[in-house]
């Protein structure tokens, strides 16, 4: 089944004329939405804790934040956009009360409301506006004229005005230039997650990790491995962004195809197939939720360990020496 996508034509700012929308959080997300909307002639007034960086960011562009309690109650749209793993916990104590009936509570994820930690008083819609692109890109395309493509959601009961007011919102960003694509809380929320785990996050790294380490464990430089199993994806993943797998294998040699064939479903085996099937099903029955939420209950404690112990891989040293041969690529180090 074919998506239903929505541009510029199919929504009306002006809905948004008498509306305050507060953006709680002045992250990635929350500087690049406030900003859009501002220039797209919104109200907006910006939830954000004192003392950090991102308040004096917020001042530095015009705005007065506030705390979250108080843009909560001056918002119509309330848009939370502060970590994942924090919303639960801030929604319970600082946003829920100060909802009034008709507002509308927003988010760009929907991990939190799909799994129950965010949960809307009666009276108040839910609705997800989603950029497919993190925030400076939101405001880089917006400030060029472009857009970056959307996703558009309504949370369980919400009305035909909720998703007129989630398009305007979308065009007040400029997320309808690019495309703003219908789905569902969850949907989008589940999507997001195997994604993540299976291939932009988990399955690359593993799959990059294992790789260098057969080659320096046969006895490769491993400078070598790391120009082959890391620095070069970057040229392939490139060529798969601009047209697909089919130009990938147009621009490499044949022999490289012909290993791509030939050599990649011994990489990725039914027995991986099996295992995506069952990352799915633990996403789609909370349990990774679950887990996670649970993980940040105890203090993120094995989250912060198995982290520590991945910023040693070998990998990391070698690529930390080598980029700093490469100046053009801007080496960043954590
Ligand atoms: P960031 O981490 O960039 O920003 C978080 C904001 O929340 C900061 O302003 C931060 O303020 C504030 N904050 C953090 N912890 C607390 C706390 N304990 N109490 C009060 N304020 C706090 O978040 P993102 O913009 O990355 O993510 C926001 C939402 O957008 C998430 O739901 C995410 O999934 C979603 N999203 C993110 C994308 C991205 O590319 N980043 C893409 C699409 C969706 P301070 O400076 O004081 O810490
Ligand atoms: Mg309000």
């Amino acid at each position: 089944m074919a998506a239903t996508i929505y541009y510029d034509n199919d929504a009306d700012l002006s809905l948004l004329k008498d509306k305050t929308i507060a953006i709680l959080g002045y992250g990635s997300q929350g500087h690049a939405q406030a900003q859009n909307l501002k220039d797209s002639g919104c109200n907006v007034v910006i939830g954000q804790r004192p003392g950090s960086a991102n308040y004096d960011l917020a001042v530095s562009h015009g705005f007065d934040p506030l705390p979250l309690e108080e843009a909560t109650k001056r918002g119509d749209l309330v848009n939370i956009l502060l970590p994942d793993e924090v919303q639960g916990d801030i929604y319970r104590n600082q946003i829920r009360e100060h909802l009034s009936t008709g507002d509308i509570l927003m988010c760009s994820h929907g991990f939190n409301v799909h799994f129950g930690q965010v949960e809307a008083p009666p009276g108040v819609d839910t609705l997800l506006v989603a950029p497919k692109g993190p925030g400076h890109l939101v405001r880089s395309e917006f400030e060029k004229g472009g857009g970056v493509p959307s996703l558009i959601a309504l949370g369980p009961g919400a009305s035909e005005t909720t998703k007129k007011l989630g398009l305007a919102y979308a065009k007040g960003i400029g997320g309808t230039r690019g495309g703003v694509i219908e789905t569902t809380i969850a949907e989008e929320t589940e999507t997001d997650l195997f994604g993540e785990q299976v291939v932009l996050c988990g399955g690359v790294s593993e799959l990059v990790k294992a790789a260098f380490d057969t080659l320096v464990d046969a006895g490769y430089q491993p400078e070598m491995a790391y120009f082959e199993c890391l620095h070069e994806l970057k040229l392939i993943v490139d060529l798969f962004y601009q047209g697909g797998l089919n130009y990938m294998r147009y621009s490499v040699s044949n022999t490289a195809e012909y290993g791509d064939y030939t050599r990649g479903p011994r990489i990725i085996t039914e027995q991986t197939r099996a295992e995506m099937r069952k990352i799915l099903a633990e996403i789609q029955n909370g349990e990774f939720a679950r887990d996670w939420i649970l993980e940040n209950r105890a203090g993120a404690a094995s989250f912060k360990a198995i982290r520590r112990r991945n910023r040693n891989h070998k990998i990391e040293e070698v690529g930390r020496q080598l980029r700093s041969l490469m100046s053009w690529i801007n080496a960043k180090e954590v």
